[in-house]
């Protein structure tokens, strides 16, 4: 079921649209991140729907209720900002209750509170401390243990991981999708990290100015993007303009034999770079050189030019001994891997 729906949401500041006409459902229990370039206006719509910000036009529902008049502190909601905005006057288990507390709970139900959510975020007994006696991960387990405290319908988080260092974050990661998981709570995550949406979300909405580039699972935006700021924006894409030909599609390396382009004139397609095959010899519809080579650890990154295209190919490590910068190889781009761009997106 759909427990938040946006009705072509616009938000604007003066003469800067930061949200144009944004419609979505989110279903109950899901994790979804919002991700998108800077300024594309993600922290602009999750302040919306925390009721931080008012929206110029278009409605918000919870549960079917409309809540665009319903003030923050009303939407029976959690919030973890970047910034974590933890008081550090409080104890930890002050800063935790402290939500409880304006709801007027007493102390012994706010203590039990307390331990129960410290024990949720790995962090038990430490109720007593102050934040600056915690690592930087401990205060985000703080952050979301008093986010939670009054067991919101909606969890939202903008930006939680990003002053965190990369094993940190992705440790955290792990244990943000796991407490998600565990207590079925609808979430919603700004981010602007590919790898950090993709890796948490059971929906991403990919954003660009404003507007929705697409909402898909992770795998279903990677593998089917709907437009080329999709394929660009996640991962890395071969985006090759290409027109239509005898037996495939033509570019200008060569053919991909089987591709069918259903419009005339030149389209974009999108072929990630682990689909792309790279064989020794000439013998293939596409021709091209090696101009650099890199190894990744786990794969090996192979830059080509075939025709005026620069083509990124990944490989397994140790496939490809005999490949160098200047060797001339065969390239497959296979065409069930190729996303081909229409006038209006993908097909
Ligand atoms: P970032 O990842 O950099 O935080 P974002 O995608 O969250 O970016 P928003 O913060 O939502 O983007 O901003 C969207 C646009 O709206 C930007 O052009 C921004 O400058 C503008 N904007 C946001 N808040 C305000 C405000 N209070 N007054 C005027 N303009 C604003």
């Amino acid at each position: 079921m759909s427990g938040l729906q946006l009705a072509d949401i616009t938000k604007r500041f003066g003469a800067v649209t930061a949200v144009d006409g944004i419609s979505l459902n989110v279903d109950d229990g899901t994790f979804v991140c919002l991700l998108g370039p800077s300024g594309c206006g993600k922290t602009t719509l999750l302040r919306m729907i925390a009721g931080l910000e008012d929206p110029t036009s278009g409605d918000i529902r919870l549960q079917g209720d409309r809540i665009n008049d319903t003030p923050a502190h009303k939407r029976n909601l959690g919030m973890v900002f970047q910034s974590l905005a933890l008081f550090p006057h409080l104890t930890i288990g002050e800063n935790i209750a402290y939500p409880l507390r304006i709801r007027g709970a007493n102390r012994a139900d706010c203590e039990a509170r307390v331990r129960e959510l410290l024990d949720m975020v790995q962090l038990p007994g430490i109720e007593n401390r102050t934040i600056t006696q915690l690592s930087g991960g401990q205060r985000q387990r703080v952050a979301i243990a008093r986010a939670l405290a009054v067991s919101p319908q909606l969890f939202l988080l903008d930006e939680p991981l990003s002053a965190l260092d990369a094993k940190l974050r992705e440790a955290m990661q792990v244990e943000l999708r796991q407490l998600q998981q565990r207590l079925g709570i609808t979430t919603i995550v700004v981010t602007h990290d590919q790898r950090e949406a993709m890796s948490m979300s059971d929906q991403i909405v990919v954003m660009s100015n404003g507007k929705v580039e697409q909402m898909a699972s992770p795998i279903e935006a990677y593998k089917r993007p709907a437009s080329p700021f999709v394929a660009d924006f996640l991962g890395q894409a071969n985006l090759i303009k290409v027109t239509k030909a005898d037996g495939g599609a033509a570019f200008s390396g060569g053919l991909i034999p089987g591709l069918d382009i259903p419009y005339s004139g030149q389209v974009l397609i999108s072929v990630r770079p682990e689909d792309v095959v790279v064989a020794e010899g000439e013998d293939g519809p596409v021709k091209a050189d090696i101009v650099f080579i890199r190894e990744m650890g786990s794969t090996i990154e192979i830059h080509l030019n075939a025709g005026s295209d620069r083509v990124i190919a990944l490989a397994p490590p140790k496939s490809h001994c005999d490949l160098h910068v200047g060797t001339s190889v065969s390239l497959t781009l296979p065409p069930e891997a190729c996303v081909v761009f229409g006038p209006e997106g993908a097909h």
